[in-house]
C-alpha cells in the first residue's frame, strides 16, 4: 500500500472506534499437582478494539477455555471467547508428568469504562465449564502500561471495511530480513491469503474479512529448528520442533509476539514463517503458524488456520502427533469429531441424509496399511536429513494413493460418522470421508467444518447478508 494510503487507513483506523485495547498478560504454570495463572501486566495497546460491540460475547461453544469480563460492581458480563492455549496443549505431554512449565498468555478485550473482574474458565470432565481462576482489572490503575511497544509497519493486504465489521485477520511474518519484509513478505501473504479464500466458507465471505501484514524484521533468514541444530532468536521466536515434534512451529514467546501484533486491527493472528521445511501449528484463539515456502504450504495455511479460526480438530489419526492418549473417552467439544457414544444423537444429525448408514463404512483398513507404511518413509526421510522436495514427493505419492483409494467409495461425499479421527484410529469419529482437516488431498472443508467457520465468520463480521 502507497504510504499516503496507508496514513488514512491509519487514520480512519484511529477515527472509527474511540474504544482502546486492553490486553491482559499472564504467566500460567502448570505441570503435576499445580495449575497457577499469575498477573503480568496490564498493557493498553496502541491501536482501538477491532470488535463490534454487539457481537463482544461468544455465542458459540469451542474451546478447552473460555474467559469472561465482568462488571466488578454489576456482575454484568461485558465480553466472552473461547480459546484454547500451548500450555492446554502442553498438559498432555509426556513431559508434564515430570516437570512444571510456565507459558504466557494474553487476553484482549474492549477497555471497560471501569473495574471489571476477568474469569478464566476451563472445562471439567462433563466438559462443562468451571471458573479457575480470576483477577479483577482496574483500567485507571497507574502501572497499566500506556507506552506503546516499538512502532511496526502495518501493511493492508486486504481491507474491505472498518475493523469492528470485519473478521480482522494479522499475517505477522517471522524469519525474513529488512530485505525480505520489503521483497517478499507481502506476495508471501497475498499468496496465504489467496489460498485462504479458494475454501469455502471463506470464498463466498471474503468482503467479511480484512487481511493484515507486519513484518518485524530479523537479523537473519529463516527460523529456528533445533532438532537439526538451527538455532535463530527471531524477533517473535516462531520454532520448530515444538514439544518435540519435527514439524510442529509455535512460538513460546507470546510476550513478543503480542507487543508485535498490537500494532494491527486483529482479531485472529497467523505467522508467517519464512522458510520451506513442511511445518506449521494452530490453537484456537491464540494464533497459527504456517512454513511459506514449503510445497504445501497453500495446505498447511488453510489446515492450521481451521485449528485457529475455530477450533476444527485433526480430523486424521495415523501421523505422529506430541500427544499422549487421552485415556477415558467422553464427547469432545470440537464441532467436527465425535466419540459417537450415542449415534442416536449424532450432533451433525440434521447433514446425514436418510438412509446413510451411521457408522459409515468405508475403505479402513485399506487406508492404515499404506499410511503406517507412508508414516515410516516419512520418518525415514527426516532421520537421514533429506532434501525437501523428497518430503513433498512422499506426500504427492500419498495424495495420489488417498484420492484414488477414495474414488472407490460408495460414501463419498455423503456426511455420515467414519471412524478414525483426532489421533485415535478407534475413540472418535469424522463427519466425512475426507475433509481439510483430514489429508493433504485437494478437497474442501466437510460440511460440519464448513458450518463451524461460518458460525465464527458470524461471531465477529455479522450474519450473512439476506439471512
Ligand atoms: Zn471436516
Amino acid at each position: 500500500m502507497a504510504a499516503a494510503g496507508l496514513a488514512s487507513a491509519l487514520a480512519s483506523l484511529a477515527a472509527s472506534a474511540a474504544t482502546p485495547t486492553l490486553r491482559l498478560d499472564l504467566h500460567h504454570t502448570g505441570g503435576r499437582g499445580v495449575d497457577i495463572y499469575a498477573v503480568d501486566r496490564v498493557v493498553v495497546e496502541p491501536l482501538p478494539w477491532p470488535g463490534h460491540p454487539d457481537r463482544a460475547v461468544d455465542t458459540g461453544d469451542f474451546g478447552g477455555y473460555r474467559f469472561e469480563v465482568r462488571d466488578a460492581a454489576t456482575g454484568r458480563l461485558l465480553h466472552a471467547r473461547g480459546y484454547d492455549s500451548i500450555h492446554a496443549e502442553w498438559i498432555s505431554t509426556a513431559e508434564a508428568e515430570t516437570r512444571h512449565r510456565t507459558f504466557h498468555e494474553s487476553l484482549r478485550f474492549a477497555m471497560p469504562a471501569g473495574p471489571v473482574d476477568v474469569v478464566v474458565q476451563r472445562r471439567n470432565e462433563q466438559q462443562a465449564f468451571v471458573a479457575v481462576w480470576q483477577t479483577r482489572v482496574d483500567p485507571a490503575d497507574p502501572f497499566v502500561e500506556r507506552a506503546p511497544p516499538p512502532a511496526q509497519s502495518l501493511v493492508a493486504i486486504e481491507r474491505n471495511g472498518e475493523p469492528a465489521d470485519k473478521v480482522d485477520l494479522l499475517l505477522l511474518g517471522d524469519g525474513y530480513t529488512a530485505a525480505e519484509c520489503a521483497a517478499k513478505f507481502t506476495s508471501d501473504a497475498r499468496r496465504m491469503a489467496d489460498a485462504l479464500f479458494r475454501h469455502e466458507p471463506f470464498r463466498s465471505r471474503r468482503s467479511d474479512f480484512n487481511v493484515w501484514g507486519l513484518c518485524p524484521p530479523s537479523g537473519e533468514s529463516g527460523i529456528a529448528r533445533p532438532s537439526t541444530g538451527v538455532h535463530r532468536r527471531t524477533p517473535v521466536g516462531a520454532t520448530y520442533d515444538a514439544f518435540g515434534s519435527e514439524r510442529y512451529v509455535l512460538t513460546f514467546d507470546n510476550r513478543s509476539l503480542r507487543d508485535v501484533a498490537a500494532w494491527a486491527p486483529y482479531e485472529f493472528l497467523t505467522i508467517l514463517v519464512n522458510g520451506a521445511t513442511y511445518g506449521g501449528g494452530g490453537i484456537f484463539g491464540t494464533f497459527a503458524t504456517v512454513a511459506v515456502d514449503n510445497d504445501w504450504a497453500d495446505y498447511l495455511f488453510v489446515h492450521e488456520f481451521g485449528h485457529h479460526f475455530a477450533g476444527l480438530a485433526d480430523e486424521y489419526y495415523t501421523s505422529p502427533v506430541a500427544y499422549e492418549s487421552a485415556g477415558k473417552v467422553v464427547e469432545p467439544w470440537e464441532a467436527n469429531v465425535t466419540a459417537l457414544l450415542d449415534p442416536a444423537r449424532l450432533k451433525w444429525a440434521d447433514l446425514v441424509e436418510p438412509g446413510t448408514p451411521v457408522p459409515t463404512p468405508w475403505p479402513k483398513a485399506e487406508f492404515e496399511e499404506r499410511q503406517r507404511e507412508f508414516q515410516e518413509r516419512r520418518k525415514q526421510i527426516r532421520a537421514e536429513r533429506r532434501p525437501e522436495s523428497v518430503m513433498s514427493a512422499l506426500f504427492r505419492e500419498e495424495r495420489e494413493f488417498t484420492t484414488r483409494l477414495f474414488a472407490t467409495s460408495s460414501h463419498a461425499g455423503q456426511v455420515g460418522a467414519f471412524r478414525g479421527a483426532r489421533y485415535d484410529a478407534l475413540a472418535y469419529y469424522r463427519p466425512q470421508l475426507d475433509c481439510v482437516m483430514f489429508t493433504r488431498d485437494e478437497v474442501p472443508f466437510c460440511r460440519v467444518c464448513q458450518r463451524a467457520l461460518e458460525g465464527v465468520i458470524d461471531l465477529y463480521a455479522g450474519p450473512r447478508a439476506g439471512r
